[in-house]
């Protein structure tokens, strides 16, 4: 039989891990999920009205040789290949990301700071930064950090950037080319060439979900437990408590529920105390349908950041340009958006940030006609709602994170628990679908082969390409 694996979680980590465990012909493992679906924060949802809705838009952008062979064999009605097309929207004005190549779009006053912060940078070498809004200032100078980096961050992370490290940014935060800037200034060309994700697939119907609905179908029925929360770890005696009472023993266990629950959950003074550190935020997320077509002003936009007080929400998305299939009619349109709240908050009700939400869309996007003053009732009744909280939605890359998040991860693996995925290994760099399912598979790999993981440990490596080239 081997080694009694249990998993927690059926979100993209634990079905890597179980993906992997059947591949390697590993029979003697389970998985408990709290939720009556899998996919955890990747699954999507179909509502009485037959719109589709994931949990903010998700982009899968694989790192992975491994992940691409799979994801190719799983859905027979495929993907569609979309290019990225991001937007900020600031000061009435549409500017294409990455902004700090294209602020040209901006009233003269403010592209005048933005150009002067760059200048006054010079070309002195960088020096290295001790938390993100050092990084941000170092990188990019006054303008650009008043204007979008430091308001966009606050609002996304719900954390002050000077509260965050500078280690974890790796290729996500393009850096800056002073003459390529004034190129695009003078000859006023919008310039979008950067990074990852700027070719990315969707799959056809269901969402970004259904990916993890077929991975789950591979796996024999009764190896997932759905409706089933684990609420009390015991290490010394391997055994895991579920919320209706019973009891089941571990040799290996694979969390993915967030660290500081699992530290918690196991009683240990000092691994609580030290994880009780971790931040975190609420991410909320307020749907909107609409019984009419996309205004052509936003039919090019795969998704809009806000960086602005003038609406909650830190980014938009019209995802019935993901798929027509995300509308009860191709001739309707729907749009995500989504609000972040700080950790220690209170959590709201979902519903609560709809009329926020509303206000901040008439308000920056009156292509769409929305004006809460001015709606009529019949105009009401064609909105239609649906909205989404997770208490767990970003794991914010703090400046003792590390150091926290290596310490406990190693004393749990010498008790045999592999904490894995977005919210278990707390890096928001290796956080990602993608990465979240492969530490599942690494974790798999390592109980099984004793192989190293990488993805936790190196996300940079990862980041970068380089198991790419190595073929894994
Ligand atoms: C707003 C937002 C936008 C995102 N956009 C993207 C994107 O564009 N591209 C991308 O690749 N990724 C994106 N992500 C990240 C993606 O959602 C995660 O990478 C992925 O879902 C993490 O997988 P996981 O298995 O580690 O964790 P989760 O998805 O959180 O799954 C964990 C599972 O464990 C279960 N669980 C927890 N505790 C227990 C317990 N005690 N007992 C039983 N079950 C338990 C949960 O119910 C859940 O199903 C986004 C995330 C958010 C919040």
């Amino acid at each position: 039989m081997g080694k009694r694996i249990v998993i927690i979680g059926a979100g993209p980590c634990g079905l890597g891990a179980a993906h992997r465990l059947e591949e390697l012909g590993h029979q003697n493992y389970i998985i408990y999920e709290q939720n009556s679906y899998v996919g955890g924060l990747s699954a999507s949802f179909r509502d009485s009205k037959c719109y589709t809705w994931d949990f903010a838009v998700h982009v899968l952008h694989s790192h992975y040789e491994y992940m691409d062979r799979l994801l190719k064999h799983l859905l027979p009605d495929g993907y569609y290949k979309h290019i990225r097309k991001s937007w900020v929207r600031l000061y009435g004005c549409w500017v294409p990301y990455p902004f700090q190549y294209n602020f040209w779009h901006l009233p003269q006053h403010i592209r005048e700071e933005c150009l002067g912060g760059l200048e006054k940078l010079g070309d002195s070498p960088k020096k290295s930064a001790s938390n993100f809004k050092e990084w941000i200032y170092d990188q990019f100078g006054e303008g650009i950090a008043n204007h979008f980096m430091i308001p966009y961050n606050r609002k996304n992370w719900s954390t002050d950037p000077s509260q965050m490290g500078a280690n974890w940014l790796g290729d996500r935060v393009p850096s800056v080319d002073l003459q390529r800037v004034k190129r695009n200034m003078a000859a006023g060309v919008d310039d979008i060439d950067w990074g990852p994700n700027a070719l990315f697939m969707f799959p056809k119907n269901g969402g970004t979900g259904r990916i993890f609905n077929a991975i789950a179908k591979e796996i024999p029925p009764d190896k997932i437990r759905l409706k089933s929360q684990i609420v009390v770890l015991n290490l010394q005696s391997k055994e895991l408590t579920l919320s209706d009472g019973s009891v089941e023993h571990f040799d290996v266990l694979i969390s993915s529920t967030p660290l500081n629950l699992l530290c918690r959950m196991c009683n240990e003074q000092r691994l609580s105390q030290m994880t009780d550190q971790l931040r975190f935020s609420h991410t909320y997320v307020s749907c909107l349908g609409l019984e009419r077509s996309i205004p052509k002003e936003m039919s090019d936009k795969t998704w809009i950041y806000c960086p602005a007080d003038d609406a909650c929400f830190y980014r938009i998305t019209p995802f019935s340009l993901f798929s027509s299939s995300h509308t009860p009619s191709p001739e309707m349109c729907s749009f995500m958006c989504e609000t972040s709240r700080p950790g220690e908050d209170v959590m709201l009700n979902a519903d609560s940030f709809d009329r926020d939400t509303l206000s901040g869309i008439s308000h920056l996007f009156p292509c769409l006609g929305l004006d809460e003053a001015e709606s009529s009732n019949k105009n009401k009744e064609q909105i239609h709602h649906y909205s989404m909280c997770a208490e767990y939605g970003y794991p914010v890359p703090t400046i003792n994170r590390d150091a926290i998040v290596h310490e406990v991860l190693n004393d749990l693996l010498a008790h045999g628990v592999y904490s894995r995925g977005r919210f278990g290994a707390w890096k928001y760099e290796a956080g990602n679908m993608d990465h979240s399912f492969m530490q599942g598979v690494e974790a798999a790999d390592h109980i099984i082969y004793g192989t190293e993981e990488i993805t936790w440990r190196y996300p940079g490596k990862v980041n970068n390409g380089l198991l790419k080239v190595l073929g894994k």
